[in-house]
């Protein structure tokens, strides 16, 4: 399953987002496979943001929810209408991030 970038489109594989992403930051082995354990709310602390930003990802609430990816050109802003989507349907599915990926793919998000 595929979501899409707000900012620029690039299509992010789920799977992807939620196991490999995180070995693209500077964390090391060890902490790059804790993260994977984690709840989805403790994947995306501060720490991790921090690290996932300077990856060049930035997330919404959610890993799924891809606000900007190393994809994008410097200067691409989110999309406010599918930002805005998107960030409603991690808000009413929450913790399901299977369900948040196949929702995102049907609306071609
Ligand atoms: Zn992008």
């Amino acid at each position: 399953m595929d979501v899409h970038c707000s900012s620029c489109g690039e299509p992010w594989d789920v799977y992807h987002l939620r196991h490999d992403a995180i070995f693209e930051t500077d964390l090391d082995q060890a902490e790059a496979e804790a993260w994977r354990e984690l709840s989805p709310q403790l994947r995306l602390s501060q720490r991790y943001r921090e690290k996932f930003k300077a990856a060049g990802y930035e997330f919404g609430a959610s890993v799924i929810n891809v606000v900007r990816c190393p994809a994008c050109p410097k200067d691409a802003k989110p999309d406010p209408d599918k930002a805005a989507l998107k960030a409603g349907i991690v808000e009413i599915l929450g913790d399901d991030e299977d369900g948040i990926a196949a929702t995102m793919e049907d609306y071609g998000l």
